[in-house]
Protein backbone atom coordinates (compact mmCIF):
# COMPACT_ATOMS: atom_id res chain seq x y z
CA UNK A 1 0.00 0.00 0.00
CA UNK A 2 2.46 3.12 -1.39
CA UNK A 3 1.79 5.89 0.37
CA UNK A 4 0.31 4.73 3.26
CA UNK A 5 2.12 5.65 6.24
CA UNK A 6 0.76 2.76 8.30
CA UNK A 7 2.04 -0.18 5.78
CA UNK A 8 4.77 1.53 3.75
CA UNK A 9 7.28 0.55 5.64
CA UNK A 10 6.92 -2.71 6.62
CA UNK A 11 10.33 -4.50 6.19
CA UNK A 12 10.19 -6.82 2.94
CA UNK A 13 11.49 -7.71 -0.53
CA UNK A 14 10.40 -5.10 -3.21
CA UNK A 15 10.04 -7.26 -5.77
CA UNK A 16 9.67 -6.23 -9.58
CA UNK A 17 10.55 -2.19 -8.66
CA UNK A 18 12.69 0.50 -8.91
CA UNK A 19 11.60 1.95 -5.79
CA UNK A 20 9.16 1.81 -3.00
CA UNK A 21 6.53 5.75 -2.24
CA UNK A 22 7.00 6.09 1.45
CA UNK A 23 6.75 9.40 3.87
CA UNK A 24 9.53 9.93 5.92
CA UNK A 25 8.23 9.03 9.30
CA UNK A 26 11.30 10.37 11.72
CA UNK A 27 10.04 11.53 14.61
CA UNK A 28 11.43 15.08 15.91
CA UNK A 29 11.29 17.24 18.80
CA UNK A 30 12.15 20.78 18.09
CA UNK A 31 14.53 20.25 14.51
CA UNK A 32 16.82 22.90 14.34
CA UNK A 33 19.28 23.66 11.28
CA UNK A 34 22.57 23.55 12.16
CA UNK A 35 24.60 23.83 9.39
CA UNK A 36 24.30 24.32 5.31
CA UNK A 37 26.25 24.83 2.14
CA UNK A 38 26.03 28.24 0.47
CA UNK A 39 27.67 26.83 -2.83
CA UNK A 40 25.05 23.61 -2.77
CA UNK A 41 22.02 26.18 -2.17
CA UNK A 42 23.20 28.16 -5.18
CA UNK A 43 22.86 25.07 -7.56
CA UNK A 44 19.59 24.69 -6.18
CA UNK A 45 18.76 28.08 -6.60
CA UNK A 46 17.51 27.87 -3.13
CA UNK A 47 17.30 31.82 -1.85
CA UNK A 48 19.99 31.99 1.09
CA UNK A 49 17.16 33.51 2.97
CA UNK A 50 14.71 30.55 2.84
CA UNK A 51 17.16 28.97 5.44
CA UNK A 52 15.45 30.91 8.04
CA UNK A 53 12.14 30.32 7.43
CA UNK A 54 10.67 29.09 10.83
CA UNK A 55 9.09 25.65 8.79
CA UNK A 56 12.55 25.23 6.88
CA UNK A 57 13.62 22.50 9.93
CA UNK A 58 10.56 21.18 9.33
CA UNK A 59 10.77 20.30 5.74
CA UNK A 60 13.92 19.37 5.75
CA UNK A 61 14.10 16.73 8.29
CA UNK A 62 10.57 15.39 6.40
CA UNK A 63 8.91 16.26 9.33
CA UNK A 64 5.91 18.60 7.30
CA UNK A 65 5.49 17.88 3.47
CA UNK A 66 7.44 19.81 1.50
CA UNK A 67 5.48 21.06 -1.20
CA UNK A 68 5.64 19.40 -4.84
CA UNK A 69 7.51 16.39 -3.06
CA UNK A 70 6.84 13.05 -4.07
CA UNK A 71 9.19 11.08 -1.71
CA UNK A 72 10.42 7.29 -2.34
CA UNK A 73 13.13 5.10 -1.49
CA UNK A 74 15.08 3.28 -4.03
CA UNK A 75 15.54 -0.49 -4.17
CA UNK A 76 19.09 -1.95 -4.49
CA UNK A 77 21.54 -4.52 -3.33
CA UNK A 78 25.31 -5.40 -3.68
CA UNK A 79 27.94 -7.06 -2.70
CA UNK A 80 29.00 -6.65 0.62
CA UNK A 81 33.10 -7.47 1.60
CA UNK A 82 32.84 -9.28 -1.77
CA UNK A 83 29.75 -11.59 -1.29
CA UNK A 84 26.40 -10.87 -2.72
CA UNK A 85 23.77 -9.78 -0.14
CA UNK A 86 21.11 -9.29 -1.17
CA UNK A 87 18.06 -6.46 -1.25
CA UNK A 88 20.14 -3.64 0.93
CA UNK A 89 18.24 -0.40 0.56
CA UNK A 90 17.33 2.34 0.84
CA UNK A 91 17.41 1.13 4.07
CA UNK A 92 17.59 5.18 6.12
CA UNK A 93 17.53 7.35 2.83
CA UNK A 94 14.42 9.21 1.09
CA UNK A 95 13.85 11.35 -2.05
CA UNK A 96 11.73 14.13 -1.47
CA UNK A 97 12.36 15.08 -5.54
CA UNK A 98 14.02 16.62 -7.68
CA UNK A 99 14.58 20.34 -8.28
CA UNK A 100 14.99 21.78 -11.91
CA UNK A 101 17.58 25.22 -11.48
CA UNK A 102 17.58 27.41 -13.72
CA UNK A 103 20.36 25.75 -15.83
CA UNK A 104 17.86 22.77 -16.39
CA UNK A 105 19.76 20.49 -14.41
CA UNK A 106 17.69 18.45 -12.02
CA UNK A 107 19.24 17.73 -8.40
CA UNK A 108 17.96 15.35 -6.52
CA UNK A 109 16.78 15.55 -2.49
CA UNK A 110 17.52 12.87 -0.49
CA UNK A 111 16.95 13.04 3.03
CA UNK A 112 19.05 10.32 5.23
CA UNK A 113 18.30 9.39 8.56
CA UNK A 114 14.27 10.35 7.71
CA UNK A 115 12.44 7.15 9.38
CA UNK A 116 12.03 3.39 7.98
CA UNK A 117 11.65 2.25 4.37
CA UNK A 118 10.60 -0.77 3.35
CA UNK A 119 14.15 -1.76 2.53
CA UNK A 120 15.34 -0.74 6.13
CA UNK A 121 15.35 -4.65 7.01
CA UNK A 122 16.15 -4.80 11.06
CA UNK A 123 17.29 -1.60 11.81
CA UNK A 124 15.79 2.02 12.32
CA UNK A 125 16.13 3.98 9.60
CA UNK A 126 18.09 7.05 12.20
CA UNK A 127 21.33 8.51 11.60
CA UNK A 128 23.22 9.95 14.58
CA UNK A 129 24.67 13.41 14.74
CA UNK A 130 28.29 12.30 14.76
CA UNK A 131 27.65 10.24 11.63
CA UNK A 132 25.78 12.97 9.81
CA UNK A 133 28.25 15.35 10.67
CA UNK A 134 30.75 13.38 8.94
CA UNK A 135 28.90 13.00 5.70
CA UNK A 136 27.65 16.55 5.77
CA UNK A 137 31.43 17.97 6.51
CA UNK A 138 33.26 15.09 4.15
CA UNK A 139 30.99 15.72 1.16
CA UNK A 140 31.68 19.39 0.57
CA UNK A 141 35.41 19.01 1.46
CA UNK A 142 35.45 16.20 -1.42
CA UNK A 143 33.91 18.72 -3.75
CA UNK A 144 36.29 21.43 -2.56
CA UNK A 145 39.27 19.09 -2.91
CA UNK A 146 37.89 18.88 -6.76
CA UNK A 147 36.59 14.62 -6.36
CA UNK A 148 33.17 13.87 -7.32
CA UNK A 149 30.91 13.55 -4.63
CA UNK A 150 27.45 13.94 -3.62
CA UNK A 151 26.95 17.49 -2.13
CA UNK A 152 24.72 18.15 1.14
CA UNK A 153 22.48 20.99 1.32
CA UNK A 154 22.13 20.96 5.36
CA UNK A 155 22.82 19.43 8.39
CA UNK A 156 19.97 19.01 10.89
CA UNK A 157 19.38 17.76 14.16
CA UNK A 158 15.80 15.92 15.40
CA UNK A 159 15.82 16.66 18.48
CA UNK A 160 15.12 12.99 19.23
CA UNK A 161 17.62 10.49 20.74
CA UNK A 162 18.58 7.40 18.46
CA UNK A 163 19.89 4.05 20.34
CA UNK A 164 23.07 2.43 18.58
CA UNK A 165 24.57 -0.74 20.54
CA UNK A 166 28.08 -0.93 18.84
CA UNK A 167 29.20 -2.82 21.71
CA UNK A 168 27.26 -1.14 24.99
CA UNK A 169 23.60 0.13 23.87
CA UNK A 170 23.65 4.17 23.55
CA UNK A 171 22.17 7.22 23.43
CA UNK A 172 23.17 9.60 21.02
CA UNK A 173 21.43 13.03 19.38
CA UNK A 174 19.49 11.73 16.45
CA UNK A 175 20.67 13.71 12.90
CA UNK A 176 19.22 14.51 9.49
CA UNK A 177 21.63 15.15 6.10
CA UNK A 178 20.10 16.59 3.08
CA UNK A 179 22.14 14.96 0.37
CA UNK A 180 22.36 16.03 -3.51
CA UNK A 181 23.06 14.68 -6.38
CA UNK A 182 21.80 14.65 -9.44
CA UNK A 183 21.55 10.82 -9.07
CA UNK A 184 21.85 8.35 -6.62
CA UNK A 185 21.70 4.95 -8.54
CA UNK A 186 24.40 2.53 -7.86
CA UNK A 187 26.05 -0.10 -9.54
CA UNK A 188 23.65 -2.48 -6.90
CA UNK A 189 20.35 -0.62 -8.46
CA UNK A 190 21.17 -2.61 -11.21
CA UNK A 191 22.21 -5.93 -9.45
CA UNK A 192 19.26 -6.37 -7.38
CA UNK A 193 17.00 -7.04 -10.88
CA UNK A 194 19.31 -9.32 -12.44
CA UNK A 195 19.61 -11.38 -9.29
CA UNK A 196 15.87 -12.26 -9.55
CA UNK A 197 16.05 -13.93 -12.77
CA UNK A 198 14.82 -13.52 -16.41
CA UNK A 199 11.76 -11.86 -15.45
CA UNK A 200 13.39 -8.85 -14.05
CA UNK A 201 16.09 -8.53 -16.57
CA UNK A 202 13.66 -6.17 -18.73
CA UNK A 203 13.70 -4.02 -14.94
CA UNK A 204 17.45 -3.63 -15.95
CA UNK A 205 17.13 -2.66 -19.22
CA UNK A 206 14.64 0.04 -18.27
CA UNK A 207 16.92 1.75 -15.61
CA UNK A 208 19.72 1.37 -18.21
CA UNK A 209 17.99 3.59 -20.69
CA UNK A 210 16.74 6.18 -17.96
CA UNK A 211 20.14 6.80 -16.91
CA UNK A 212 21.53 6.97 -20.81
CA UNK A 213 18.79 9.26 -21.27
CA UNK A 214 18.89 11.46 -18.37
CA UNK A 215 22.52 11.52 -17.03
CA UNK A 216 24.33 10.31 -20.03
CA UNK A 217 22.55 11.88 -22.90
CA UNK A 218 25.83 12.29 -25.31
CA UNK A 219 25.59 8.68 -25.31
CA UNK A 220 21.80 8.54 -26.45
CA UNK A 221 22.13 10.98 -29.10
CA UNK A 222 25.79 9.38 -30.62
CA UNK A 223 25.10 9.39 -34.30
CA UNK A 224 24.99 5.06 -34.23
CA UNK A 225 26.31 5.77 -38.29
CA UNK A 226 29.34 7.32 -37.07
CA UNK A 227 31.16 4.57 -36.57
CA UNK A 228 34.07 4.86 -34.14
CA UNK A 229 35.83 1.03 -33.29
CA UNK A 230 38.48 0.79 -30.33
CA UNK A 231 41.23 -2.02 -30.46
CA UNK A 232 40.74 -4.18 -27.57
CA UNK A 233 44.00 -5.76 -25.92
CA UNK A 234 42.70 -9.20 -26.42
CA UNK A 235 44.77 -11.83 -28.45
CA UNK A 236 42.37 -12.09 -31.21
CA UNK A 237 43.67 -8.22 -32.04
CA UNK A 238 39.59 -7.80 -31.96
CA UNK A 239 37.79 -4.25 -31.85
CA UNK A 240 35.02 -3.47 -30.23
CA UNK A 241 32.32 -0.50 -31.60
CA UNK A 242 31.04 1.63 -29.17
CA UNK A 243 28.13 3.41 -31.23
CA UNK A 244 26.96 0.38 -32.07
CA UNK A 245 25.98 -0.43 -28.61
CA UNK A 246 24.74 2.12 -26.29
CA UNK A 247 25.24 0.20 -23.00
CA UNK A 248 28.75 -0.54 -24.50
CA UNK A 249 29.37 2.89 -24.32
CA UNK A 250 27.33 3.59 -21.22
CA UNK A 251 29.68 0.99 -19.32
CA UNK A 252 32.83 2.30 -20.98
CA UNK A 253 32.21 6.06 -19.42
CA UNK A 254 31.09 4.57 -15.97
CA UNK A 255 34.61 2.66 -15.48
CA UNK A 256 36.62 5.47 -17.28
CA UNK A 257 34.54 7.60 -14.48
CA UNK A 258 35.34 5.31 -11.76
CA UNK A 259 38.70 5.10 -12.81
CA UNK A 260 39.18 8.70 -12.19
CA UNK A 261 37.56 8.67 -8.92
CA UNK A 262 40.03 6.39 -7.87
CA UNK A 263 42.90 8.11 -9.06
CA UNK A 264 41.80 10.92 -7.61
CA UNK A 265 41.68 9.22 -3.81
CA UNK A 266 44.48 7.74 -4.41
CA UNK A 267 46.19 10.98 -4.92
CA UNK A 268 44.72 13.00 -1.41
CA UNK A 269 44.93 9.94 0.50
CA UNK A 270 40.88 9.48 0.98
CA UNK A 271 39.91 5.77 1.78
CA UNK A 272 36.16 5.30 1.50
CA UNK A 273 36.04 2.61 3.83
CA UNK A 274 32.74 0.25 2.73
CA UNK A 275 33.28 -0.34 -1.39
CA UNK A 276 30.79 -2.08 -1.56
CA UNK A 277 28.76 -2.42 -4.96
CA UNK A 278 26.24 -0.20 -3.70
CA UNK A 279 28.22 2.39 -2.56
CA UNK A 280 29.13 2.68 -6.26
CA UNK A 281 27.66 5.42 -7.78
CA UNK A 282 26.43 5.14 -12.02
CA UNK A 283 28.00 8.99 -11.85
CA UNK A 284 31.17 7.68 -10.63
CA UNK A 285 31.00 9.94 -7.54
CA UNK A 286 31.98 9.48 -3.91
CA UNK A 287 28.87 8.12 -2.07
CA UNK A 288 27.87 7.20 1.67
CA UNK A 289 30.55 8.50 4.00
CA UNK A 290 30.56 5.58 6.57
CA UNK A 291 33.86 4.92 8.32
CA UNK A 292 36.16 6.75 5.62
CA UNK A 293 39.46 8.46 6.16
CA UNK A 294 42.41 10.59 4.84
CA UNK A 295 45.85 9.15 5.39
CA UNK A 296 47.57 10.61 7.99
CA UNK A 297 50.93 8.43 8.05
CA UNK A 298 51.72 7.17 4.80
CA UNK A 299 50.10 3.51 5.31
CA UNK A 300 48.61 1.71 1.97
CA UNK A 301 47.10 -0.63 4.13
CA UNK A 302 45.20 1.66 6.24
CA UNK A 303 41.94 1.09 6.72
CA UNK A 304 39.17 3.22 8.80
CA UNK A 305 36.36 0.35 9.07
CA UNK A 306 36.83 -1.80 11.95
CA UNK A 307 34.53 -4.18 10.50
CA UNK A 308 37.16 -4.67 7.76
CA UNK A 309 39.44 -6.46 10.05
CA UNK A 310 41.34 -8.78 9.19
CA UNK A 311 41.37 -8.91 5.68
CA UNK A 312 41.27 -5.39 5.12
CA UNK A 313 39.58 -5.90 1.94
CA UNK A 314 39.32 -2.17 1.84
CA UNK A 315 42.45 -0.34 2.79
CA UNK A 316 43.74 2.25 0.93
CA UNK A 317 46.05 0.60 -1.69
CA UNK A 318 43.55 -1.67 -2.30
CA UNK A 319 40.74 0.95 -3.46
CA UNK A 320 42.11 0.64 -7.12
CA UNK A 321 41.86 -3.32 -7.25
CA UNK A 322 38.20 -2.85 -5.52
CA UNK A 323 37.21 -0.43 -8.31
CA UNK A 324 37.85 -3.11 -10.80
CA UNK A 325 36.13 -5.58 -9.09
CA UNK A 326 32.65 -3.63 -8.67
CA UNK A 327 32.93 -2.51 -12.44
CA UNK A 328 33.33 -6.73 -13.21
CA UNK A 329 30.03 -7.16 -10.95
CA UNK A 330 27.97 -4.44 -12.73
CA UNK A 331 29.48 -5.79 -16.63
CA UNK A 332 28.29 -9.41 -15.37
CA UNK A 333 25.06 -7.73 -14.01
CA UNK A 334 24.54 -6.28 -17.96
CA UNK A 335 25.85 -9.13 -19.48
CA UNK A 336 23.64 -11.46 -17.78
CA UNK A 337 20.26 -9.08 -19.21
CA UNK A 338 22.15 -9.33 -22.60
CA UNK A 339 23.00 -5.72 -22.43
CA UNK A 340 26.36 -6.11 -23.38
CA UNK A 341 28.27 -9.32 -24.74
CA UNK A 342 31.92 -10.83 -23.33
CA UNK A 343 34.12 -8.78 -25.45
CA UNK A 344 32.31 -5.50 -24.62
CA UNK A 345 32.33 -6.30 -20.66
CA UNK A 346 36.40 -6.96 -21.05
CA UNK A 347 36.80 -3.62 -22.61
CA UNK A 348 35.32 -1.77 -20.18
CA UNK A 349 37.69 -3.41 -17.63
CA UNK A 350 40.26 -2.63 -19.57
CA UNK A 351 39.41 1.29 -19.75
CA UNK A 352 39.29 0.90 -16.24
CA UNK A 353 42.68 -0.04 -15.94
CA UNK A 354 44.36 2.33 -18.30
CA UNK A 355 42.30 5.18 -17.49
CA UNK A 356 43.36 4.37 -13.92
CA UNK A 357 47.01 4.56 -14.26
CA UNK A 358 46.77 7.71 -17.12
CA UNK A 359 44.74 9.52 -14.28
CA UNK A 360 47.16 8.27 -11.38
CA UNK A 361 50.30 8.87 -13.09
CA UNK A 362 49.45 12.05 -14.13
CA UNK A 363 47.88 12.64 -10.79
CA UNK A 364 51.47 11.61 -9.01
CA UNK A 365 53.82 13.51 -11.32
CA UNK A 366 51.68 16.54 -10.60
CA UNK A 367 51.91 16.13 -7.05
CA UNK A 368 55.81 16.29 -7.07
CA UNK A 369 55.72 18.37 -9.58
CA UNK A 370 57.62 16.14 -12.11
CA UNK A 371 56.93 17.31 -15.94
CA UNK A 372 56.56 13.92 -16.49
CA UNK A 373 55.95 10.45 -14.79
CA UNK A 374 59.00 8.61 -12.87
CA UNK A 375 57.82 5.45 -11.90
CA UNK A 376 61.44 5.14 -10.11
CA UNK A 377 61.22 8.24 -7.85
CA UNK A 378 57.45 7.95 -6.82
CA UNK A 379 57.58 4.28 -5.86
CA UNK A 380 60.69 5.27 -4.04
CA UNK A 381 59.42 7.90 -2.23
CA UNK A 382 56.04 6.29 -1.62
CA UNK A 383 58.34 3.08 0.11
CA UNK A 384 60.36 5.64 1.89
CA UNK A 385 56.97 7.31 3.14
CA UNK A 386 55.37 4.31 4.20
CA UNK A 387 58.61 2.84 6.20
CA UNK A 388 58.95 6.15 8.03
CA UNK A 389 55.73 6.89 8.37
CA UNK A 390 55.78 10.67 6.67
CA UNK A 391 52.35 12.58 7.19
CA UNK A 392 50.77 12.48 3.71
CA UNK A 393 49.31 15.71 3.40
CA UNK A 394 52.58 17.94 5.14
CA UNK A 395 54.88 16.14 3.15
CA UNK A 396 54.17 17.07 -0.19
CA UNK A 397 52.87 20.58 0.78
CA UNK A 398 56.97 21.22 2.35
CA UNK A 399 58.61 19.38 -0.47
CA UNK A 400 57.33 22.31 -2.92
CA UNK A 401 59.45 24.36 -0.89
CA UNK A 402 62.53 22.69 -2.02
CA UNK A 403 64.76 24.27 -4.56
CA UNK A 404 65.90 22.47 -7.59
CA UNK A 405 69.48 23.38 -6.67
CA UNK A 406 72.21 20.00 -6.72
CA UNK A 407 74.24 22.20 -4.01
CA UNK A 408 71.44 22.29 -1.15
CA UNK A 409 72.43 21.65 2.00
CA UNK A 410 71.26 18.12 3.94
CA UNK A 411 69.10 20.10 6.83
CA UNK A 412 67.44 21.64 4.14
CA UNK A 413 66.65 18.55 1.92
CA UNK A 414 65.38 17.01 5.24
CA UNK A 415 62.81 19.49 6.01
CA UNK A 416 60.25 18.28 4.68
CA UNK A 417 60.67 15.30 7.19
CA UNK A 418 60.76 17.87 10.09
CA UNK A 419 58.00 16.39 11.69
CA UNK A 420 59.88 12.59 11.37
CA UNK A 421 63.45 13.77 11.72
CA UNK A 422 63.76 13.01 15.26
CA UNK A 423 62.48 9.31 15.42
CA UNK A 424 64.83 7.93 12.29
CA UNK A 425 67.70 6.88 12.43
CA UNK A 426 70.99 7.71 10.65
CA UNK A 427 70.27 5.16 7.83
CA UNK A 428 67.33 6.48 7.01
CA UNK A 429 68.12 9.73 7.06
CA UNK A 430 70.61 8.94 4.26
CA UNK A 431 68.10 7.07 2.53
CA UNK A 432 65.58 10.18 2.16
CA UNK A 433 69.10 12.72 1.91
CA UNK A 434 69.52 9.83 -1.63
CA UNK A 435 65.85 10.58 -2.89
CA UNK A 436 66.40 14.27 -2.59
CA UNK A 437 68.70 14.55 -4.63
CA UNK A 438 67.16 11.88 -7.46
CA UNK A 439 64.37 14.28 -6.88
CA UNK A 440 66.63 17.47 -7.05
CA UNK A 441 67.97 16.02 -10.09
CA UNK A 442 64.32 15.39 -11.80
CA UNK A 443 63.01 18.73 -11.12
CA UNK A 444 66.66 20.25 -11.86
CA UNK A 445 66.47 19.42 -15.72
CA UNK A 446 63.38 21.04 -16.38
CA UNK A 447 62.49 24.35 -17.55
CA UNK A 448 60.46 25.47 -14.44
CA UNK A 449 61.40 27.67 -12.05
CA UNK A 450 61.06 26.87 -8.15
CA UNK A 451 58.27 29.10 -7.80
CA UNK A 452 56.21 27.75 -10.79
CA UNK A 453 56.59 24.50 -9.49
CA UNK A 454 55.65 25.16 -5.99
CA UNK A 455 52.63 27.35 -7.52
CA UNK A 456 51.79 24.08 -9.44
CA UNK A 457 52.95 21.89 -6.71
CA UNK A 458 50.19 23.38 -4.28
CA UNK A 459 47.29 23.49 -6.29
CA UNK A 460 47.17 19.78 -6.03
CA UNK A 461 48.53 19.44 -2.85
CA UNK A 462 45.74 20.35 -0.25
CA UNK A 463 46.95 22.24 2.83
CA UNK A 464 44.07 21.36 4.54
CA UNK A 465 42.16 17.99 4.55
CA UNK A 466 39.33 17.02 6.94
CA UNK A 467 41.06 14.81 9.19
CA UNK A 468 39.73 12.61 11.66
CA UNK A 469 40.92 13.58 14.81
CA UNK A 470 39.27 17.86 13.06
CA UNK A 471 36.04 16.07 12.87
CA UNK A 472 36.10 14.26 16.05
CA UNK A 473 36.27 18.11 17.60
CA UNK A 474 34.16 19.43 15.59
CA UNK A 475 31.86 16.10 17.15
CA UNK A 476 32.89 16.61 20.50
CA UNK A 477 31.37 20.25 20.41
CA UNK A 478 28.50 19.60 18.48
CA UNK A 479 27.06 16.90 21.04
CA UNK A 480 28.15 19.56 23.32
CA UNK A 481 25.15 22.06 21.09
CA UNK A 482 28.04 24.36 20.25
CA UNK A 483 28.14 23.85 15.98
CA UNK A 484 30.88 26.55 15.90
CA UNK A 485 33.53 24.02 14.75
CA UNK A 486 31.49 22.48 12.24
CA UNK A 487 30.67 25.89 10.93
CA UNK A 488 34.67 26.46 11.65
CA UNK A 489 35.60 23.48 9.28
CA UNK A 490 32.98 23.94 6.41
CA UNK A 491 34.38 27.59 6.02
CA UNK A 492 38.24 26.08 6.04
CA UNK A 493 37.59 23.32 3.76
CA UNK A 494 36.15 25.48 0.93
CA UNK A 495 39.41 26.57 -0.14
CA UNK A 496 41.74 23.38 0.94
CA UNK A 497 44.99 24.46 -1.20
CA UNK A 498 45.33 28.12 -0.13
CA UNK A 499 47.42 29.09 2.99
CA UNK A 500 44.67 31.00 5.27
CA UNK A 501 46.44 32.87 7.79
CA UNK A 502 45.26 32.24 11.37
CA UNK A 503 44.22 28.22 10.49
CA UNK A 504 47.36 26.92 10.74
CA UNK A 505 46.15 24.64 13.68
CA UNK A 506 44.32 22.75 11.28
CA UNK A 507 47.10 21.61 9.35
CA UNK A 508 48.78 20.41 12.52
CA UNK A 509 49.68 16.34 12.54
CA UNK A 510 46.85 14.15 14.96
CA UNK A 511 47.25 14.56 18.81
CA UNK A 512 48.01 11.17 20.59
CA UNK A 513 44.36 10.79 21.45
CA UNK A 514 43.33 10.71 17.54
CA UNK A 515 44.74 7.20 17.68
CA UNK A 516 42.21 5.99 20.18
CA UNK A 517 39.17 3.35 18.74
CA UNK A 518 36.57 5.51 17.93
CA UNK A 519 38.32 8.17 16.66
CA UNK A 520 40.84 6.81 14.01
CA UNK A 521 38.62 3.79 12.93
CA UNK A 522 35.02 3.04 12.97
CA UNK A 523 32.57 0.35 12.00
CA UNK A 524 30.27 -0.13 8.70
CA UNK A 525 27.13 0.98 11.32
CA UNK A 526 28.24 4.03 12.92
P1 LIG B 1 26.27 0.81 4.11
O1 LIG B 1 27.25 -0.24 4.54
O2 LIG B 1 26.34 2.07 4.90
O3 LIG B 1 26.29 1.07 2.66
O4 LIG B 1 24.83 0.21 4.49
C1 LIG B 1 24.19 -0.75 3.72
C2 LIG B 1 22.71 -0.52 3.73
O5 LIG B 1 22.20 -0.72 5.04
C3 LIG B 1 22.34 0.92 3.38
O6 LIG B 1 22.17 1.09 2.02
C4 LIG B 1 21.07 1.12 4.11
O7 LIG B 1 19.97 0.81 3.28
C5 LIG B 1 21.11 0.13 5.25
N1 LIG B 1 21.24 0.82 6.53
C6 LIG B 1 22.35 1.27 7.16
N2 LIG B 1 22.05 1.84 8.32
C7 LIG B 1 20.71 1.76 8.47
C8 LIG B 1 19.77 2.17 9.47
N3 LIG B 1 20.15 2.79 10.59
N4 LIG B 1 18.47 1.92 9.24
C9 LIG B 1 18.05 1.29 8.13
N5 LIG B 1 18.88 0.88 7.17
C10 LIG B 1 20.19 1.11 7.32
MG1 LIG C 1 25.53 2.52 1.52
MG1 LIG D 1 26.27 3.95 4.86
Amino acid sequence: LPGDPRTDVISREVLHACYSKVSPSVEVDDPQLVAWSESVAELLDLDPKEFERPDFPLMLSGAKPLPGAMPYAQCYGGHQFGMWAGQLGDGRAITLGEVLNSKGERWELQLKGAGRTPYSRFADGLAVLRSSIREFLCSETMHCLGIPTTRALCLLTTGQDVTRDIGNPKEEPGAIVCRVSQSFIRFGSYQIHASRGKEDLDIVRKLADYAIRHHFPHIESMDQSDSLSFKTGDEDDSVVDLTSNKYAAWIVEIAERTATLVARWQGVGFTHGVLNTDNMSILGQTIDYGPFGFLDAFDPSYTPNTTDLPGRRYCFANQPDIGLWNIAQFSKTLAVAQLINQKEANYAMERYGDKFMDEYQAIMSKKLGLSKYNKEVISKLLNNMSVDKVDYTNFFRLLANVKANPNTPENELLKPLKAVLLDIGKERKEAWIKWMRSYIQEVGGSEVSDEERKARMDSVNPKYILRNYLCQSAIDAAEQGDFSEVNNLIRLMKRPYEEQPGMEKYARLPPAWAYRPGVCMLSCSS
